[in-house]
């Protein structure tokens, strides 16, 4: 019964998977008959800007709904520093109810709950089967680069999430294990159980191994609940992934005679190939004469700019996000963030670029990347304070670009919407670059596109400002650009002025629903609205998208900065 409940789960898990990859694909062949379909011809705009009212309603119900409400991405706080999460989608929800409960049912089917001879051990190895079963898809999912992101579409907060309830799940199977086996012992022994049990412990590698990794199993559920993995990141991951490796070295030993050990060692290879790969990576893009260089300048509004001249670069593409590894700063820790700017390559054809010596042909094919990193409490609040007490206001260091992560384009898409919050504009600026460029070069089904960037006070223009003189100038940006800037805290109203029609500033906070509803009134073909920035905002931009996407074609996408 145990094999056969071992191949169901494989098989719902291989099947889900399956139906995920498929879904990706086709999803990325129907986007890009789209762009092609609407390049150069905008008469057919029409058809693709009229909704499938079946997906569509699955989407507002199902893939994109909250679980109740509006509420998904906004935290539950108790005070600033008190961060209890979030509440994860209905589609979400669903699934990790459907899951907590295949692993009930498949724990009590087929135990003869009246044999009192039996069902003690059967029980037993039940639970304690499922719970190492259930280890492969946990260490699967726990890492950044796990091929399941790349393969399925799931996003990596998908993948978190799924990893912590696995956990969950896990660590209630391996209780019922030793459960199980503390009463069935007590059931056979009567008084002399405990005793039995303490010398079993003392004389059995078997038996202790099982008790550490038991007890580690509950110290790994105790540490993990939101607001300690929020308030003390570092600390939190540190001794989470030491406890991990003490609970599968226990369980190890624990299965040292046992078949069930394949899974845990199929878990174990699937964490170390990723952590192995990411390595590779590291050294690939950033070790070498030279090494990678981080130029960090403070910002006015409590930002800096980190510029980066990577050993190794990649191209750079929408969407794209690194982990950054500063070890003056931040020693061995690293940091997600979004890769806001490229300089171009310089031309290298050009007779102004001719290299004219070797250094000058690696030194051409370097482009430089930037990110913009709001000040935070611990890594950002470091940089911000030592950049500012640098000299001029900048320093240059070492540092490990791990990445690039994700990668998204909106060309295929005839209106598009970027909303942006503070520092989530650093998500957006390249969307915004991409697609005016490809809109004059004609290779993207673009013909409008929105940006609404909400910011506290004027200053926090400064963070992008040199990158959006360059957007503004670009060809052919005033037949397809418009920004909006909302400023919520102006210090005065001569600070908010339009510089022109199709850049215009605002005070207070937009009405989110008010802006989707213009422009789906002027909608051209389908319609992407992207949001990135905090969860009250994602939260709204979600729910008018939402409310209307039965009228037209509109899809939702959002960028969270957690986790
Ligand atoms: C995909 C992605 C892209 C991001 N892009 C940007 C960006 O372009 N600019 C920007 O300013 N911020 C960005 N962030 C957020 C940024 O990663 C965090 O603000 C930063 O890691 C906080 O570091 P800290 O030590 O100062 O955090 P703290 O002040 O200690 O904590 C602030 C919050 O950041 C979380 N956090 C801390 N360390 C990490 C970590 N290593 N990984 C993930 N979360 C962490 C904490 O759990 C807490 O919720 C991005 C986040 C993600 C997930």
């Amino acid at each position: 019964m145990n094999v056969k409940i071992i191949t169901r789960i494989v098989l719902i898990w291989a099947a889900i998977l399956v139906v995920l990859a498929v879904f990706r694909k086709v999803h990325q062949v129907l986007r890009h008959v789209r762009k092609l379909a609407n390049l150069s011809n905008d008469s057919r705009q029409r058809y693709f800007s009229i909704p499938n009212e079946k997906f569509a309603l699955i989407k507002r119900r199902l893939i994109n709904s909250p679980l109740v409400h509006k509420r998904h991405s906004r935290e539950f706080r108790l005070s600033p520093a008190l961060n209890m999460g979030a509440l994860p989608t209905r589609l979400q929800t669903q699934f990790l109810v459907a899951y907590t409960v295949l692993n009930i049912v498949h724990c009590t089917i087929s135990i003869d709950w009246h044999n009192s001879e039996t069902f003690y051990e059967e029980g037993r190895n039940r639970c304690g089967t499922l719970a190492v079963l259930n280890m492969v898809p946990l260490f699967l999912l726990v890492g950044r680069s796990n091929p399941l992101i790349e393969v399925t579409g799931i996003s990596f907060d998908t993948c978190n999430l799924l990893h912590r309830w696995l956990g969950r799940i896990v660590v209630c199977e391996a209780v019922a294990h030793g459960a199980f086996f503390v009463a069935g012992t007590i059931a056979a022994k009567g008084d002399q159980g405990w005793f039995i049990i303490q010398m079993a412990i003392k004389s059995s590698t078997f038996i202790l191994a099982g008790v550490v990794a038991l007890c580690t199993f509950v110290a790994l559920l105790l540490h993990s609940p939101s607001v300690i993995r929020h308030a003390f990141y570092e600390t939190f991951l540190t001794v989470h992934i030491a406890l991990a490796v003490v609970a599968t070295i226990a369980v190890s030993v624990h299965l040292k005679e046992l078949p069930h050990r394949l899974f845990l060692l199929c878990a174990v290879l699937v964490w170390v190939l990723e952590r192995a790969s990411r390595f590779v990576m590291l050294v690939r893009r950033n070790v070498g004469p030279g090494m990678t260089k981080a130029e960090v300048e403070a910002l006015p509004g409590d930002a800096v700019r980190v510029t980066l001249r990577i050993l190794r670069p990649w191209k750079f593409q929408p969407g794209q996000h690194i982990y950054l590894y500063m070890p003056t700063v931040g020693l061995w820790t690293s940091h997600p963030f979004s890769l806001a700017w490229s300089d171009e390559q310089p031309d290298f054809y050009s007779e102004k670029a001719l290299p004219i010596s070797r250094q000058d042909i690696i030194a051409s094919k370097k482009p430089e990347m930037s990110l913009i990193i709001r000040r935070r409490t611990g890594f950002t609040d470091k940089i911000f304070r030592k950049a500012e007490r640098s000299p001029g206001g900048k320093f240059t260091t070492t540092a490990f670009v791990e990445g690039p992560y994700g990668e998204q384009n909106f060309r295929s898409y005839g209106t598009v919407m970027l909303f942006a919050a503070g520092v989530g504009i650093t998500h957006q600026v390249p969307h915004v670059r991409d697609l005016v460029s490809a809109y004059a070069a004609g290779t993207c089904a673009t013909r409008q596109i929105l940006l609404v960037w909400i910011i506290q006070s004027p200053e926090h223009l400064e963070w992008i400002r040199p990158w959006m003189t360059q957007i503004l100038g670009m060809e052919r940006r005033r037949d397809v650009l418009r920004i909006q800037l909302f400023i919520t805290r102006p210090r005065s109203t001569r600070e908010i002025h339009s510089p022109s029609a199709s850049v215009q500033m605002f005070p207070g906070k937009p009405d989110v629903g008010a802006l989707i509803q213009k422009e789906q009134e002027r909608q051209v073909g389908a319609m992407a609205v992207s949001v990135c920035g905090t969860g009250g905002l994602a939260d709204d931009v979600r729910k008018a998208t939402l409310n209307r996407c039965q009228k037209t074609a509109i899809d939702f996408y959002e960028e969270a900065f957690s986790w």
